[in-house]
Parts: C-alpha cells; sequence; structure tokens
C-alpha cells in the first residue's frame, strides 16, 4: 500500500479523496493554484504544494508542475478526481514513466473509450449493445444524407472526440441534414481540433442510466447497478438516483452481468462508468467514462462502499474488498448537484461566503469544501457541492432530500437551492416519471 498520495485536483473531491486516503493511514498531497491558497482541500490534506497561477492550463493541468510536485513530497501515486487529467491518457504515460502510480484505469483504456467510434466498436465486440448508426466516422453530406434515409430520422450527429455534450446536433428531418452534419463538425473542430462525426439514431424518450463498474485488473471485475441521471440541462445532470426507479431487478441484473463482463474481458482497472439511453425496456451504450464520477456517492450509499478506497487498493495491487454476491442493494439513495449559479439563466455566481450550514442528520451526506467566509474563485467549475440522501425507500430519500435542503444555507452567492425546492414540489419527480428531456421542458415553462 501507498504510504502518500497526491491529488491532482480541488473542490469537493480532491477532499474526498482526502477522507479516504485519511481513513486508510495514507498520507495526502494536495495541490493548488494561487487562487485556491485558502481552499479547504489545501485545509484538510496533510501537505500543499502550489503548482501556479489560477488558469487550470497553468496548474491544474500542468503535467510538469505536478510531477515535480510528486517528486517535491516523496507522494508515490496521483488520484486525478474526475475532469482536469483524469481522462488524459498522455498523462497517464508520463505518471507512469516517472515511476509513479495512477490511480484509475491505463492509459490504453483510456485512450480507447475517449474515441467514442473506437469505444463503440469495443463495446460491440464485447456484446453490449449500442444505439443503431453509422459504422465508424462519416466524411461527407452525402454519405450523411444516404445514412439519415436508411435509418429514419431522427439521427443525432456526434463528435467522434465528443465530451461536455459538445458537439452534438441532432437532425429532425432530411431538410436539416445539411446544418445539423456542418455545425457538428465545425463545433468539434473547434472543441477538440477534431472534425470527424458519426451518426446515431436519435431517442425521443430515453432515460440516462448509467452503470458502475469495477474492475481489479486481473480479469475480475463486478457491477455496482445503476444510476438515473436522466434529468439533465445542456447535457449535464443535476440530480441522480440510485437504483433507477424505472430498473426491475432482473434488468439490472441482466445489464449488470454484460459490462461486468465486458470490463472483465479487457482487464479494467478501476472505477469506470457505462452509459446507456434506456428506451422502451431496451439499453442502448453511448460511452463509457474511465474515471470515478461526480454521482459516486449515490452508489455508495445503496451498497455502503466506499469507492475511492477500493480503486487506491487496486492502483496498489491488492484485492477489492468484494466479490459480485457481496453487493446487495440497501434503499435508495439520491445526489443533488449545488452550483453557485443564478437562476433562471444558470450564469455564474462566484464571490465570498457570509453564511455556510450544512445539513445534517440520519441519512445526510453533504460533499463540500465550502465554509463560512470562503470565497469562491471564477476560474473553475461551479459546483460548489453536492448534497447526497439515503432511505431505506425512494419516498423516503425525496422526503430526507427536502428535509435537509430546508436545513441548508449558504449565502453571498446565489446558488441553484431553489430549483430543487421546486422540483420537489412537482408530481413527476414523486412518481420517477421523466426522461432526458423532462427538466429541458420544465424549466423552459418555469424560468423561460
Ligand atoms: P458527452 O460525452 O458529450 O456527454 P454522450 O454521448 O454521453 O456525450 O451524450 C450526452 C447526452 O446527450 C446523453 O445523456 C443524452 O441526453 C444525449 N444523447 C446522446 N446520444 C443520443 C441519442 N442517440 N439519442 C438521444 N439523445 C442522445
Amino acid at each position: 500500500m501507498f504510504n502518500k498520495i497526491l491529488i491532482a485536483n480541488r473542490g469537493e473531491i480532491a477532499l474526498r479523496v482526502v477522507r479516504a486516503a485519511r481513513e486508510m493511514g495514507i498520507a495526502s498531497v494536495a495541490v493548488h493554484s494561487t487562487a485556491d491558497a485558502d481552499a479547504m482541500h489545501v485545509r484538510m490534506a496533510d501537505e500543499s504544494v502550489c503548482i501556479g497561477p489560477p488558469s487550470s492550463a497553468q496548474s491544474y493541468l500542468s503535467f510538469p508542475a505536478i510531477i515535480s510536485a510528486c517528486e517535491i513530497t516523496g507522494a508515490e501515486a496521483i488520484h486525478p478526481g474526475y475532469g482536469f487529467l483524469s481522462e488524459n491518457a498522455q498523462f497517464v504515460q508520463i505518471v507512469e514513466d516517472h515511476g509513479l502510480t495512477f490511480i484509475g484505469p491505463t492509459a490504453e483504456h483510456i485512450r480507447v473509450m475517449g474515441d467514442k467510434i473506437t469505444a463503440k466498436d469495443t463495446m460491440k465486440a464485447l456484446g453490449v449493445p449500442c444505439v443503431p448508426g453509422s459504422d465508424g466516422g462519416v466524411a461527407t453530406l452525402d454519405e450523411a444524407k444516404k445514412l439519415g434515409e436508411e435509418m429514419g430520422y431522427p439521427v443525432i450527429i456526434k463528435a467522434t472526440a465528443g465530451g461536455g455534450g459538445r458537439g452534438m446536433k441532432v437532425a429532425q428531418n432530411a431538410g436539416e441534414m445539411e446544418r445539423a452534419f456542418m455545425t457538428a463538425r465545425s463545433e468539434s473542430k473547434a472543441a477538440f481540433g477534431n472534425d470527424e462525426v458519426y451518426i446515431e439514431k436519435y431517442l425521443t424518450t430515453p432515460r440516462h442510466i448509467e452503470v458502475q463498474v469495477f474492475g481489479d485488473g486481473k480479469g475480475r471485475a463486478v457491477h455496482l447497478g445503476e444510476r438515473d441521471c436522466s434529468l439533465q440541462r445542456r447535457h449535464q445532470k443535476v440530480f441522480e438516483e440510485a437504483p433507477g426507479p424505472a430498473i426491475s431487478a432482473e434488468e439490472r441484473a441482466a445489464i449488470g452481468k454484460v459490462c461486468a463482463d465486458a470490463v472483465a474481458k479487457i482487464n479494467y482497472i478501476g472505477a469506470g462508468t457505462i452509459e446507456f439511453l434506456y428506451e422502451k425496456g431496451e439499453f442502448f451504450f453511448i460511452e463509457m467514462n474511465t474515471r470515478l464520477q461526480v454521482e459516486h456517492p449515490v452508489t455508495e450509499a445503496i451498497f455502503g462502499v466506499d469507492l475511492v478506497r477500493e480503486q487506491i487498493r487496486v492502483a496498489s495491487g491488492m484485492d477489492m474488498t468484494f466479490q459480485q454476491e457481496d453487493l446487495q442493494i440497501n434503499g435508495h439513495s439520491i445526489e443533488v448537484r449545488l452550483n453557485a449559479e443564478k437562476l433562471p439563466n444558470f450564469s455564474p455566481s462566484p464571490g465570498r461566503i457570509t453564511q455556510y450550514h450544512a445539513p445534517g442528520g440520519l441519512g445526510v451526506r453533504m460533499d463540500s469544501a465550502l465554509y463560512d467566509g470562503y470565497a469562491i474563485p471564477p476560474y473553475y467549475d461551479s459546483l460548489i457541492g453536492k448534497l447526497i440522501v439515503h432511505g431505506r425507500d425512494r419516498p423516503e430519500a425525496l422526503a430526507r432530500l427536502n428535509r435537509a435542503l430546508g436545513e441548508l444555507i449558504i449565502d453571498g452567492v446565489d446558488t441553484t437551492i431553489p430549483l430543487f425546492h421546486e422540483l420537489l414540489a412537482e408530481g413527476d419527480i414523486h412518481s420517477g416519471d421523466y426522461n432526458i428531456h423532462w427538466l429541458e421542458h420544465w424549466l423552459e415553462t418555469h424560468m423561460g
């Protein structure tokens, strides 16, 4: 086991990793930009190193700064959190070249899953069901139009290098194809420096269901059920729950086994998420994320496991602490993402926190790096915390969420808290009857 690990991240996720390390008796090193000198993750870690100016490119994304911080402090391994360098294959290679351990999958697995066409081909070959679509990239408009006719509209044009919901365009009919195809290509070129796109059938009422997998890198892997993350704004998740209210125990066991078997076959190591669209009882693979997800706590709540601890264990060569038969679901969990954003436009709202009070009590978990007097810097993501609740069943979890939101105080900046108060008054949220478009429609009518 490692003696000391470095966390190449900031905010709540850096704190999350510090906590797991401390419980395991492992020393933690925080890195930070000059803008984050007073951040909670810096205060809570055993050591800290300033790695550069506020700009992420010169700090949290700087390979030399992070590798040097490991060398200065004697850290043996790097946990990347999510975002930043967590899915950067080149970084993983450099970490390994320096004799350090990356707490996550191999560079090769990240590379394969980072290219969406290769990821889809790989998953198809491993027996995972995929959204019907083009065989590989689509290079010309003529080819795109021909496919549209064959597959039937609507279709979605997606960037091979895509991520974060960018480079995706829907064509409802043949007349919209030219514009959608050209826009997807130019957006993709601008965002990712690569204009390769592919085409999929556009599903009109799916849910976003993602399966949590975990591998030991030695050919063993398990699944930890699914999360339903259908409540999205601009393809970004805002409310996540586990288990999925629309998924039966039989469906869970079947898709879970397909996913666990697939990652076992490729000797996957660590945490991964296989994302699907789910419509009329069928699962369609869209992508795999080769990292810990923002919403991992809902899975931890219902299975009673610490996924970060497991990540650190397998990275050090140890076994996972569980096998498939040990993983039994207990109750229901919901997470809401608290962003420093001003409604109704969700514009960033950085600034000083004048009062902070975290909710508590049975079944409440607050993952946040906020404190009284903390100044949220304007340079980074607007996520300032995650409120996670756990109950014996879904109604209890919803009631607990309502109660915990009522106790939560974050003053000094605008936040997305009022959005959740309003959502909890909606019948569809209580019945679990929503798909990936529900929230956008609701926002149009309630905040438009
Ligand atoms: P990204 O990596 O940019 O997040 P994904 O492939 O994961 O892209 O898709 C993000 C979201 O876009 C999905 O959760 C879903 O809301 C929507 N989406 C993607 N593919 C389709 C599709 N074939 N049909 C309908 N919606 C889709």
